[in-house]
């Protein structure tokens, strides 16, 4: 998954390119930047290779989530339907703009069921967040259908599925807006940084101005642009810019490296009874940075992670049980000093779906483990690790069973 481990020669070349100017902003200075202009760039470098008309950057996905829902006109009220698995920024952003995530059951895909989209529509639903989880994809056809009967905007979460497609489309490029993250541990990072994409141009204007404090970037210069909309400062840096332009620009040697060690592990995961795989909408598509599978029963689950972990193989990841990314955790959405921004009825929705139970999701992320795939290993030492992973679940799965 993380483009981090090959930050080399070219990375350092472009953030250099902004060093000798010194102009670390990516707005105006035009003289002296001396034709540098690495944030423009790469939003135009995003447009080619993953098939869309506008990029906006910013400086996280945190803030590429929130600005999507602000450009789109998701606010006060409104509800957005999500997936119960996720990560946190994920219903951070819905609250930061005063509207209600609505969460619904994942399916084996690990991410929304349609059916239980379909079914939590009600007429103040704005907008549907499908988020492709740990690299691959949910069902964009069945939700794309969801959101057009019912006019509802279908903003996409890919902020962990950089280069992944459905259907020989992008990740990212389906719905009315997509985001990507390229924090430290994604795909491709900047440090910190994130994308909105869309291929509607107010949409993108929104987007492009709520980022610089609603500057239209109309303007000669800065003193004398308008601000037609309300923004905030969710600006990325040159020097942040610099290191994505580099990654971006490598996507494909990461993902072939990344897919070539995901296929030895899966395969050698493959050969054990009892283990089924995460439900994957387009396989071809997958980015393959983690490899998610499903062990019978929770108690097998649980023995295999501490088994791994006892084997000393690490990254393997029990969802379940993390704080961040499964609702099951969540109980600081329940209080708090920030749900005073809503009004009594707000905040008793607010808190009926914050508390809900979600049996069905439980179910499934109770028996999933998502093993995380590296771009630096030899084939030998993926065989290897796959081989041991093997070894450990066949004697879990044989000794419950017999
Ligand atoms: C990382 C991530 C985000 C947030 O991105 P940051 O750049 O860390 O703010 C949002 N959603 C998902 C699914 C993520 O994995």
């Amino acid at each position: 998954m993380p483009g981090y481990e090959l930050f080399g020669a070219a990375e350092r070349k472009e953030v250099n390119d902004v060093l000798e100017t010194g102009i670390l902003m990516r707005y105006g200075f035009d003289g002296a930047r001396q034709g540098i202009w690495k944030a423009k760039e790469l939003e135009a470098e995003i447009c080619k290779t993953f098939g869309t008309a506008h990029t906006q950057l910013l400086s996280s996905g945190t803030a590429a989530l929130t600005t999507a829902m602000a450009a789109l006109g998701i606010g006060a009220g409104d509800e957005v339907i999500m997936p119960t698995f996720t990560f946190v920024a994920s219903f951070e952003a819905v609250l930061s703009v005063g509207a209600i995530p609505v969460p619904v059951d994942i399916d084996e895909t690990l991410t929304l069921n349609p059916a239980a989209v379909a079914a939590a529509i009600t007429p103040r639903t704005k907008a549907v967040m499908p988020v492709h989880m740990c690299g691959s994809m949910a069902q964009l056809d069945e939700l794309k259908a969801i959101c057009t009967a019912n006019n509802i905007f279908l903003l996409e979460d890919a902020c962990q599925a950089i280069g992944g497609t459905y259907k020989g489309k992008h990740l990212g490029t389906i719905g009315d807006a997509g985001t990507f993250s390229f924090d430290f541990v994604k795909i491709i990072t900047c440090a910190e940084g994130g994308a909105v994409m869309t291929n509607n141009k107010e949409t993108y204007a929104k987007a492009d101005q709520y980022t610089d404090h609603g500057h239209d970037h109309m303007g000669k210069d800065r003193g004398a642009d308008l601000h037609p909309y309300l923004g905030y400062n969710f600006r990325i840096s040159e020097l942040h810019a610099a290191v994505g332009l580099a990654q971006v620009r490598r996507l494909d040697e990461f993902l072939t490296l990344q897919k070539k060690n995901h296929s030895i592990i899966y395969n050698a995961l493959k050969q054990v009874e009892g283990v089924t795989f995460r439900v994957i909408p387009d396989p071809s598509g997958d980015t393959g940075s983690f490899v998610s599978f499903f062990l019978p029963t929770e108690e097998m689950t649980r023995d295999a992670v501490a088994a791994f972990a006892a084997e000393g193989i690490g990254g393997n990841f029990y969802w379940y049980d993390n704080n961040w990314h499964y609702i099951r955790k969540w109980q600081h959405l329940q209080s708090g000093s920030w749900m005073n921004r809503f009004y009594d009825e707000q905040k008793k929705q607010v808190l009926h779906y914050a508390n809900q139970a979600f049996p069905v999701s439980d179910a499934i992320m109770s028996r999933c483990i998502s093993s995380s795939i590296s771009l630096v290993w030899t084939e030998e030492q993926a065989q290897e690790r796959g081989n041991k992973m093997a070894d450990v679940l066949k004697k879990i799965i044989v000794g419950a069973t017999v």
